[in-house]
């Protein structure tokens, strides 16, 4: 492609509000460009990658035996209330109505969509299981949408689910999934990690995160450097605390329950720390009975630190930059020291004895499968996995019979991708503070030709030979024709970050060019005649 004729707005300054590496460079790299808060556009180089991740997605998503199918964006309200989620959901839920007054869910994510597409058709063992999965687009009215495509209101996800007569077969397919996921990210390049998610409240097994490392990254994960194991540290979504009360809701049901009493976790957040009240789920929120619960005793133990921030929560006063305070029976989280968090055995039935056997992980303990030692990292939650179970199946009537005849709700997995968001995550992880750094597999152009002077005619010659010759081997070219001075298009170059630079210059009646990498800084000659051995 002749850079000339391409639309390529990069931007010489770094975009006031810009914040993360990958959104600064995006943008200045005419990657995209933004349209209201958390939507953007995908401008023709940003597409073209958005595109080769998404074949890397369908390559791998095929090889599991998926089949693709298209859903449309836009969400009769009717399936939500089925399942439930049209009061659960929340603010994060877009919401219209069309002309005759109809509600709609512009879609966040598709369970409710697929589990009524299925429910009439699956509807015998000897159908199943089956995994469909789409790549479409997704509506979330973010509270702080921002880091440009990686929290974004609409933004590009793979969303694949599957249904199933037994667990065993749900097993197969998930862990084909974790098997699929990690070879799509290895393709795109990236450094990551699958995490147990949710470990505490709904059991780590049955649920994976994938988290691309990096910096920026808004979830803390404790991995062990001596074995695979590792986990996020947030046990559920964290919410602001509201100044009035009641100061918070419950956010989950734990799943299982002890004798009659089903449990609730409830998260808060303070100025500075994060903290994680259990609380049986009938009980109030407030300050008599979460006194009740968390004991005479950790209360007078927080007092008596003579705490410096008063948390609303049961009149509790907390000490902001030590939250870590309830043992035994109560669970604080320090968030903004990330030095601890609890976790519990998952193979539990969650009584709330079990509080007792919360245990607080911090760097260097050993490690909770007795290899290696616990580190922490910062990582982007790029895709996850879960086991769903019977939750949709059974609440919007999605029944299959079995082979003695007998009816029984569709056990499902669902398994999900944030493509615009790998995107951004590799740009996380390969920058300098110059421009991007494409790793081979994603890069728009994987050559990219420039030519110093396009008044010059041997130079201007010179380059139209090679770019043709590129393109005939194969190669995808970028040539940079465009009559700019060289330090603007050096800039540009550095910007757009294609892993190979070829510079036709003064010695283009010489037949040589310079050739470097955008990797290293290192630029050497090079006769054209041995061009294609130090291209690749
Ligand atoms: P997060 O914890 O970051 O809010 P999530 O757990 O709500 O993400 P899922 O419901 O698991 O997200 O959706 C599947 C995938 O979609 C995520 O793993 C992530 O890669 C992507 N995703 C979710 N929300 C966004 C967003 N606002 N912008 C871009 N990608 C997103
Ligand atoms: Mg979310
Ligand atoms: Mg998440
Ligand atoms: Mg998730």
């Amino acid at each position: 492609m002749k850079q000339s004729q391409m639309f390529i707005p990069t931007l010489k300054e770094t975009p006031a509000d810009a914040e993360s590496a990958s959104h600064q460079f995006l943008l200045r790299g005419g990657y995209i460009r933004q349209n209201a808060a958390g939507i953007y556009s995908y401008l023709p180089l940003g597409y073209k990658i958005i595109k080769k991740i998404e074949t890397i997605i369908r390559e791998e998503m095929d090889r599991t035996g998926a089949q693709e199918l298209l859903m449309p964006a836009m969400q009769p309200a009717e399936l939500w209330h089925e399942s439930g989620r049209w009061d659960v959901y929340g603010p994060e839920l877009m919401r219209l109505k069309d002309r005759h007054g109809r509600e709609f869910a512009m879609g966040a994510t598709g369970e409710e969509l697929i589990t009524s597409l299925v429910r009439d058709t699956l509807n015998t063992y000897k159908k199943l299981p089956t995994t469909l999965y789409q790549i479409q687009t997704k509506y979330r009215d973010e509270k702080r949408p921002r880091f440009g495509l990686l929290r974004g209101r609409e933004f590009i996800m793979k969303d694949a689910y599957s249904f199933h007569a037994e667990t065993d077969t749900l097993d197969d397919v998930y862990w084909a999934m974790y098997h699929a996921y990690q070879r799509v990210f290895e393709r795109c390049g990236l450094k990551f990690r699958a995490v147990l998610a949710d470990s505490g409240a709904i059991g780590g097994k049955d649920t994976h995160e994938f988290q691309a490392l990096a910096a920026i990254g808004e979830d803390t994960i404790a991995y062990s450097d001596g074995s695979d194991y590792a986990a996020n540290l947030e046990m559920a979504e964290v919410i602001d605390v509201p100044k009035e009360k009641p100061v918070g809701q419950p956010l989950k049901k734990i799943a299982g329950n002890s004798g009659t009493e089903s449990l609730a976790v409830h998260w808060f957040k303070t100025r500075e720390a994060t903290l994680a009240v259990f609380l049986r789920a009938e009980d109030e929120v407030n300050d008599v009975k979460v006194k009740n619960y968390l004991g005479a005793d950790m209360i007078e133990a927080l007092t008596d630190e003579k705490l410096d921030a008063v948390h609303p929560l049961a009149g509790v006063r907390v000490l902001a930059d030590n939250a870590l305070k309830a043992i035994a029976d109560g669970v604080f989280y320090n968030k903004a020291e990330e030095t601890t968090y609890a976790e519990l055995d998952p193979s539990r039935d969650l009584p709330i004895e079990a509080f007792a056997d919360f245990r607080f992980i911090k760097e260097g303990d050993p490690s909770p499968d007795g290899k290696g030692t616990i580190r922490f990292a910062k990582g982007i939650e790029i895709g996850q996995i879960f086991k769903l179970g019977t939750k949709y199946s059974e609440a919007m009537g999605a029944y299959f019979l079995d082979d003695a005849g007998k009816s029984k709700p569709l056990i499902m997995g669902c398994y999900g991708i944030g493509i615009s968001r790998t995107l951004s995550a590799v740009c996380e992880q390969y920058h300098d503070q110059n421009g991007l750094i494409w790793p081979k597999d994603l890069a728009p152009f994987t050559v990219h030709l420039i030519t110093m002077n396009m008044k010059n005619e041997a130079q201007k010659q010179l380059s139209a030979e090679l770019y043709q010759s590129l393109l005939e081997k194969g190669y995808d070219v970028l040539w940079d024709d465009r009559k700019e001075r060289p330090g603007v298009k050096f800039a540009d170059s550095e910007l757009i970050g294609s892993p190979v630079q070829l510079v036709v210059g003064k010695k283009a009646d010489e037949g040589i060019i310079e050739i470097s990498r955008r990797s290293d800084s290192e630029r050497k000659e090079c006769a054209v005649h041995n061009l294609l051995e130090q291209v690749n």
